[in-house]
């Protein structure tokens, strides 16, 4: 009783204060500007004056290639069947653009080259910059993204996605550093010969010796080492092995959706001590742990109409009719990655990797590039500051890209 009695006396003297302190606070609130949101969307817009916004993943080549090659295509007229356009990329105020040269694993399985797919995938960026250069430059370095963005044009930037580009050739893979690959995602769906995928089964713990070697060799030629797809020993493994700053170029935070694609909170501390940089993917499973969940029981049902003896057109009706009922993924909820990731890791290893082009539903308020201050206007909205959110759009990945290139500087040169 003795406790009640002295815990409501010392509510009783806090009523005094606690009206003055509320007052001050509603004085306060009132005193700050009201931004409706379409004031923070201005607000990002003009921070993305200064800086270049870098996206980390954007499957557009292998879109195009699907849809029969860069002339079927009139880039610079708006593509709804696409998520990304120039005229939508201006609106998204763009100012780098990883590329995917993504290389299917079913090259592996079928006896075809995936170094010929993966120069295919390449030639395709090239021509595809050329062609519109009125908007799009190439870049190879952070210095060139600026020069880039001062001359008014979006960056493109090339990253490999799958190791097996390589075919276990250091050579291969110098020569994709030369065309201007500055990263290659050392995984896609499946495991390779020299590095374990997230998605399949493990046969290295990791990494082995020769992808050991392949991570030393990218950090000598200034080729970042791209974590998303692969497992988490390979995550460990690469995160000891590299000299660079890692990056994770479309993944987001494994505590807010438990999908392998995601990084845990144990290798975001690995991130943070690597000055490495993990670029939030908008893929609504890898967002939403109830879309993660709804899209793992599809997969079940599925499964057991198969096993059933249902046709495909059966399997592929009710695959549509479950989609349909799909749960969705939010901006907000993208925002929460985002929130999560800077407060485990600090702000300055926090990026945007939408993976747009490359998954086949959005986050409602992300659907298309043009987006991207969609985003940023939430996150002000929650009180980041200016310069946090100048972070988190496109300085960590210009830091990560100038120590890259430093640290294959004071490399020794090839013999
Ligand atoms: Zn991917």
């Amino acid at each position: 009783m003795s406790g009640e009695d002295s815990g409501t006396r010392l509510k009783g003297r806090g009523v005094g204060s606690a009206i003055v302190g509320l007052a001050l606070v509603v004085a306060a609130l009132a005193a700050l500007p009201r931004l409706a949101a379409q004031d923070y969307r201005a607000r990002a817009v003009a921070l993305l004056k200064t800086v270049p916004l870098i996206d980390g993943h954007n499957d557009l080549p292998d879109a195009i290639r699907e849809h029969g090659g860069l002339d079927s295509v009139d880039f610079a007229q708006p593509q709804p069947k696409l998520m990304t356009d120039i005229p939508r990329l201006r609106a998204g105020a763009v100012g780098a653009q990883f590329w995917a040269a993504y290389v299917p694993v079913t090259t592996l399985h079928r006896g075809e080259h995936p170094a010929v797919y993966a120069l295919e995938q390449i030639d395709l960026v090239h021509r595809l910059c050329h062609t519109y250069r009125q908007s799009l430059a190439l870049a190879t370095t952070a210095a060139e993204v600026e020069r880039n963005f001062k001359a008014g044009k979006i960056s493109c930037l090339i990253g490999i996605e799958g190791g097996h580009a390589i075919e276990n050739s250091l050579g291969a893979l110098r020569m994709f550093a030369r065309l201007g690959v500055r990263y290659m995602t050392l995984t896609h769906w499946e495991t390779i010969d020299w590095a374990d995928a997230a998605t399949d089964s493990a046969k290295h713990n990791g990494l082995t010796a020769f992808g050991r070697e392949v991570v030393r060799e990218m950090n000598r030629v200034g080729m970042l080492v791209d974590l998303s797809h692969v497992s988490d020993a390979t995550m460990v493994g690469a995160l000891r092995a590299s000299r660079a700053p890692v990056i994770f170029s479309h993944s987001s935070a494994r505590v807010l959706s438990h999908h392998v694609r995601n990084v845990p909170d144990s290798i975001l501390a690995m991130v943070k001590a690597n000055d490495g940089l993990v670029m939030a993917n908008f893929n609504p499973a890898f967002v939403s742990e109830t879309v993660r969940l709804y899209e793992d029981s599809m997969q079940v049902r599925a499964r057991a109409l198969r096993a059933g003896g249902a046709d495909s057109t059966t399997v592929a009706d009710s695959d549509r009719a479950w989609a349909a009922r799909a749960p969705k993924a939010t901006l907000q909820q993208v925002a929460d990655h985002i929130g999560h990731l800077r407060d485990v890791m600090g702000v300055d290893h926090v990026g945007i990797g939408s993976d747009f082009d490359g998954i086949t539903q959005v986050p409602v308020g992300l659907e298309d590039v043009s987006k991207f201050p969609d985003l940023l206007a939430e996150l002000l909205r929650r009180g980041w500051s200016d310069d946090d959110v100048r972070k988190v759009a496109g300085l960590n990945a210009l830091r990560v890209l100038r120590t890259a290139e430093r640290v294959a500087a004071e490399s020794p040169a090839a013999k």
